[in-house]
């Protein structure tokens, strides 16, 4: 009898010993949890890899959850039948049949990992390719670039066949590698990174600043939104709502108005530090792009971070806006990203914004206000509004099953 399996690959290769072990218990936690509403789903965990019974479930379902887990690499539907000749060419024939669009070439690929099966894997590729053959009178063999490669596994629990790997989102399960604070803006930018680092196995929670009501409910509403996207990936994701309004306008009335972009953001960093410590992060995610604005020219990059003392992690810096674009359009945020509703920053935006501050004048207009920062500071940590996103509607998947990420 021949079973419905789905074969899943794990990411990360140089993952070695003891942290390898601990990687795929996250990834099998993960794959779980994500199929929780599959509940016929049988789980086969072997080194390097999960096999997922689908006992009657829908496969393209299946698929289109899998293909965001974070830490799958790719993954296959697969038949798996016995070690047995007759039945792994029935099930090659199976496979072959149910390829679309039919393919016109092919070449099979075996692979014996059971030593004790009577056939050596040249051998096998001739059984199970003439048996192809002699039942699919159309197709023809293409050893170099063929349409579609058959792949068969001869393992000690079974033959598995199959003709078609799909890329997933790779990375690292989420978690594994720590947490960190994400500065979430209402842009395009801030939500790709948060999906990279999330890809990268960082728990991330959100932390978006406002000026209401000088910035609208809808505006709020709109970073809701983009964080609601990002627990899809995450299963749920925190978001930290801080109210900027009396410290913007503390730091507009020292009169260094083409600053007043520096000041900001290093504002920004000093809340989210101590938002950090309080929640156990140890590095802060922005959505800077190297030379994108004003302030994300190496110098005014260098007087923002020398705020802070964790790392700054940039997913982005190195990346073209149409590079970032292709994946917040993956990802499913740039909808809500190309909304037109205004940022706290864009409230204040200079006519020259200093695109290379000078250190010691950023530092001089700080101590001009003195306590006062401070306790503006301490006033914005202690009102923070947080809210729990958590991806309750998991149908709305944003990309199609069988694009390949990058
Ligand atoms: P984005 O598209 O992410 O808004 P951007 O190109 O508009 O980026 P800036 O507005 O200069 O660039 O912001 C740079 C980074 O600073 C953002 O990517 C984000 O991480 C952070 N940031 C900016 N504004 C806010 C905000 N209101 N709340 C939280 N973080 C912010
Ligand atoms: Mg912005």
């Amino acid at each position: 009898m021949n079973d419905d399996w789905v074969l899943v690959r794990f990411g990360e290769l140089t993952i070695k010993g003891r942290n390898r072990g601990r990687f795929e218990d996250m990834m099998v936690r993960q794959v779980k949890r994500t199929l929780a509403a599959f509940p016929a789903l049988t789980y086969q965990k072997t080194y390097g890899r999960l096999y997922i019974r689908l006992n009657g479930e829908d496969y393209n379902r299946i698929a289109d959850r899998l293909k965001d887990v974070f830490g799958i690499v790719s993954f296959s539907r697969v038949l798996r039948c016995e070690n047995d000749l007759q039945e792994i060419r029935a099930a090659a024939l199976q496979v072959m049949r149910e390829v679309d669009p039919a393919p016109r070439t092919f070449k099979v690929t075996v692979k014996r990992v059971w030593k004790p099966f009577p056939h050596d894997s040249q051998e096998m590729n001739h059984l199970v390719g003439a048996h192809v053959l002699r039942n699919t009178p159309e197709l023809k063999v293409d050893v170099r670039k063929p349409d579609t490669e058959l792949k068969v596994e001869i393992q000690p629990e079974g033959t598995y066949v199959y003709a078609g790997v799909q890329q997933a989102a790779g990375g690292f399960p989420l978690g594994m590698n720590g947490k960190a604070m994400l500065l979430l803006s209402g842009g395009i930018d801030s939500p790709v990174a948060g999906w990279m680092a999330m890809r990268k196995g960082l728990e991330v929670e959100a932390v978006h600043f406002h000026s209401y009501p000088f910035t609208s409910e809808q505006a709020k509403e709109k970073v809701v939104t983009l964080a609601q996207r990002l627990a899809y990936y995450a299963g749920s994701i925190k978001l930290h709502l801080v109210s900027f309004t009396d410290l913007q306008t503390k730091l507009a009335q020292t009169g260094h108005e083409h600053l007043i972009i520096t000041l900001m953001r290093r504002s920004m960093l000093r809340i989210t530090q101590k938002l950090a410590e309080q929640r156990g992060a140890l590095a802060i995610v922005t959505g800077d792009s190297l030379g994108q604005v004003a302030s994300q020219t190496l110098g005014s990059m260098h007087v923002i971070g020398r705020e802070t003392t964790l790392p700054l992690l940039r997913p982005l810096v190195m990346m073209d806006k149409l590079e970032i674009i292709r994946i917040a359009e993956k990802i499913g945020t740039f909808e809500t990203s190309i909304l037109p509703y205004e940022d706290c920053c864009t409230l204040f935006v200079p006519k020259s914004p200093a695109t290379n501050p000078n250190l010691r004048i950023v530092e001089k207009a700080e101590d001009q206000l003195g306590e006062e920062l401070d306790r503006l500071v301490e006033q914005a940590v202690a009102t923070v509004e947080t809210i729990e996103l958590t991806a309750e509607s998991r149908s709305d998947a944003p990309a199609p099953a069988e694009e390949r990420w990058f």
